[in-house]
């Protein structure tokens, strides 16, 4: 995940609360006559280099670029209270 901002492009309200929805890849044995799972490994993170984000307000989900294109379009306003941030 990148440390950019997001902004969530479905309902446009959200900027904070967000789930990473990531792949995982477990390896197991099988017994060939009773299908009974004997032997099973840690699973691992299938990286992917762009994670599935999801919004936790509307729960719309997308690729994180889409996330973080709305977040450039529309940055968040700086508050009139400090100045020197403009
Ligand atoms: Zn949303």
């Amino acid at each position: 995940m990148q440390e950019k901002p997001y902004f969530c492009p479905n309902c446009r309200s959200n900027r904070v609360k967000f789930s990473v929805i990531s792949s995982f890849n477990q390896r197991f044995m099988k017994d060939a006559i009773t299908g009974i799972v004997q032997e099973v490994t840690e699973p691992q993170q299938i990286q992917d280099s762009e994670p599935m984000i999801q919004c936790q307000v509307c729960s719309f989900t997308s690729n994180e670029m889409r996330f973080i294109k709305q977040a450039e379009r529309e940055p968040r306003p700086m508050t009139p209270t400090n100045p020197t941030y403009m």
